[in-house]
């Protein structure tokens, strides 16, 4: 008995322990026995399926399907162990129900409340649909390979980016074979496609961190970005740059090339003429320059100047060979590389320019032809360097314009001395105005038949420290290129008018006015305010021009002269028969005096006849016209003789004196009135 006692105490033991783990246990435990009933179950069980008949001897298929929410979830938890499920219960809680055979045929259920896990889980799942959903709506294709180079994952836009099928970019697809089909899909031509193919393999293998451009045969240029990831494989992720690269390519377009005519511009020439300078095979540079463009602009407006620019561009082209570039330099200058030409070739080309630029531009049915000079230079011969060839082709052009001479000139080393030389002058020049070290001499005019000093010319003069005096002739051209002809324009007329306000009343004072001063606004107002300021009266100063004043800007330099004349300004056209139209500038414009230019007046001993037959043409034409005539540069009594049996009855020039410092002109126009005089 005490046996039997302690055995069955043994068991007691046994059997509260499990009832202690049973109901201690987190888990709902189920015991069923071989027929499906319901053997023993613990707490836990019955609070995770309240209502649910769970009594011992209770069939646990029917027990366990009447809370499962469909047929489907009540078959699975219905099926022979091993099995498992899980259902959502009515109060929102998640329930796994897992079932393992017993050895006495019966099973095991255990219940578990896995709802926390499930929100997890849908958290996880949540995050992975976001993150396909933002792969596939990247911009950029994507896709991501294993240290093996097989493929992970490649987002939609990859396939569209790359033109692949979706089976080209199955996971496991080695980066090997989708690169080749890539190159294959683009169109590349075979070989092409293999070199690329090749790249791409060994730039992959490389692991670094890269971009690789590509441009399809149809004109998309793809941008590939490898980048190496931590577990040893790679992304790469593809772009389409294809505008952004068409962007950049116009805005390098712009700043190498001229708006307006579509030319390549200074700085594309530049690098052209370096290069060419590299290769060491001769060429010719050529530079031209439009003659009063500014004109064209304000004669018929600026849409015309660009019509004439467009046009001019387009001759160039239409001359240069396929090796050569024509270029615009600025506003009016244009230039042309021509390829591989020698002296021989780049006079012949110079010759077709000259040419084809006098060919008359159609402005409004105006047939207008705007003069150009050239110039050019040859390399390697005159500059070795870009910046050189074109200011030395430059500085043949200007020669050319120089020389109103409508046809090119080659470059010649003393044209690059003739403006370093020109360049300190006009330095010097602006110093010794500064410094007040100019000077105006006066040259006595004189009517023959009163025999008085009817006024004198003034003429600037210059001692320059070092060589001595310089001729007008020679600073007056450097100061009207710089614009030092305004100051220096202006200091004469004052100078002119203080000096003259100190003479008789009867006598004028002439000056001469460069047609550069009338360019600037302020013309009208220095002469009116230099003689205010002399207390000169307007009568008896007379203003020199010549005729080139009238060419441009005609009606401009027309009403300042009209404003300056109605105030009591006299003005005198000066060296006539020397332009190109003198009659016609004549007839624009009310001179008071014409002045017969010295080349009329000293003339070679068998020119005399026509000379004369000039000077008394012109005389004539301007007692018509109720203009006074004088005749410069009178040397001999023979030429006085001429002059006056001519008509011309006022003369200037050395046989009645040189031009003299104002402190000797008193002086001067005594000796002069004296010597009439005495001859009466
Ligand atoms: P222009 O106005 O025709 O002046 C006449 C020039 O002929 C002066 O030369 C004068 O000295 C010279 N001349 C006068 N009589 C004779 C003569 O009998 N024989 C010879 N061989 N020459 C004679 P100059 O003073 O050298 O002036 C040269 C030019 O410089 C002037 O020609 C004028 O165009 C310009 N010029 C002079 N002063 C001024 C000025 O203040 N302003 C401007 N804009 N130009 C000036
Ligand atoms: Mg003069
Ligand atoms: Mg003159």
């Amino acid at each position: 008995r005490a046996r039997i006692e302690r055995e069955k105490a043994g068991r007691h033991n046994a059997q509260a322990r499990l009832a202690d783990a049973m109901e201690g246990s987190t888990e709902g435990i189920v015991l069923t026995d071989a027929a499906g009933r319901i053997v023993a179950v613990n707490r836990r069980a019955a609070e995770l399926l309240p209502g649910v008949p769970l009594g011992p001897g209770d069939d646990w298929d029917r027990a366990a399907a009447l809370d499962a929410p469909d047929a489907q979830t009540a078959a699975a938890l219905r099926r022979a162990p091993p099995a498992a499920a899980e259902f959502k219960l009515a109060d929102g809680r998640w329930l796994r129900v897992s079932r393992s055979p017993a050895r006495d045929g019966g099973a095991v259920a255990i219940l578990s409340d896995v709802t926390g896990l499930k929100a997890k889980e849908a958290a996880l799942a949540e995050t992975n649909r976001r993150f396909a959903a933002a792969l596939d709506n990247m911009a950029q294709g994507l896709a991501l390979f294993d240290a093996e180079d097989r493929l992970l994952v490649a987002n939609r836009r990859a396939l569209t980016l790359l033109r692949l099928p979706p089976e080209a970019a199955a996971p496991g697809a080695a980066w090997r074979e989708l690169t080749r089909a890539v190159m294959r899909a683009a169109g590349h031509p075979e070989a092409e496609a293999a070199a690329l193919a090749h790249d791409r393999i060994r730039f992959a293998a490389r692991r670094t961190a890269g971009t690789r451009l590509r441009k399809t045969p149809d004109g998309q240029v793809v941008a590939l970005s490898f980048s190496p990831t931590a577990g040893g494989g790679f992304v790469a992720t593809w772009q389409d740059v294809t505008e952004r690269e068409r962007a950049q390519a116009r805005i390098a377009h712009l700043a190498r090339h001229d708006g307006l005519t579509g030319l390549p511009n200074r700085s594309l020439l530049r690098e052209r003429l370096a290069a060419a300078l590299d290769s060491g095979r001769p060429f010719a540079l050529h530079c031209l320059d439009l003659d009063r463009f500014r004109g064209v602009n304000d004669g018929y407006g600026t849409p015309a100047g660009d019509r004439v620019l467009a046009a001019v561009a387009e001759r160039l082209r239409a001359l240069a060979g396929s090796h050569d570039l024509p270029a615009r330099l600025s506003g009016d200058e244009f230039a042309l590389l021509q390829a591989d030409a020698g002296p021989a070739e780049a006079e012949r080309f110079a010759a077709g320019l000259a040419e084809a630029l006098a060919e008359p531009h159609d402005l409004d049915g105006d047939a207008l032809v705007v003069r150009a000079h050239a110039g050019f230079a040859l390399a390697p011969a005159d500059g070795a360097a870009a910046d050189a060839l074109l200011r030395h082709a430059g500085l043949a052009a200007e020669r050319a314009k120089a020389e109103k001479d409508a046809w090119p000139r080659r470059f010649h080393p003393d044209m690059d001395a003739a403006q370093r030389a020109h360049r300190s002058l006009e330095a010097e020049l602006r110093r010794a105005l500064a410094a007040d070290a100019l000077e105006l001499h006066y040259q006595p005019q004189v009517d023959t038949v009163a025999g008085r000093v009817s006024g004198l010319e003034a003429l600037l003069r210059w001692r320059h420290p070092v060589r001595g005096w310089i001729s007008p002739a020679e600073f007056v051209p450097v100061a009207e290129q710089s614009g030092l002809i305004v100051p220096l324009g202006e200091w004469a007329l004052r100078r002119a008018a203080r000096d003259a306000s100190g003479w008789p009343g009867r006598v004028r004072v002439a000056v001469n006015v460069s047609p550069l001063q009338f360019r600037s606004a302020g013309l009208g107002d220095a002469v009116l305010g230099a003689l205010r300021d002399a207390e000169l009266p307007a009568g008896r100063l007379e203003l020199e021009i010549t005729e080139s004043a009238l060419l441009e800007d005609g009606d401009a330099v027309r009403s300042v002269l009209h404003r300056l004349r109605a105030g009591g300004v006299r003005v005198a056209m000066d060296d006539f028969g020397t332009g190109f139209s003198s009659l016609a500038t004549l007839r624009s414009f009310p001179f008071d005096k014409i002045k017969i230019d010295q080349s009329f007046v000293r003339v070679p001993a068998d020119g005399v006849p026509q000379a004369d037959a000039i000077v008394r043409a012109v005389a004539g034409l301007a007692a018509a016209l109720g203009m006074r005539c004088t005749a410069e540069g009178v040397e001999t009594e023979a030429q006085l003789g001429r002059l006056a049996a001519a008509g011309c009855g006022e003369v200037q020039g050395y046989l009645f004196g040189r031009p003299r410092p104002a402190g000797e002109v008193p002086g001067l126009i005594a000796r002069i009135e004296a010597g009439f005089a005495v001859d009466a």
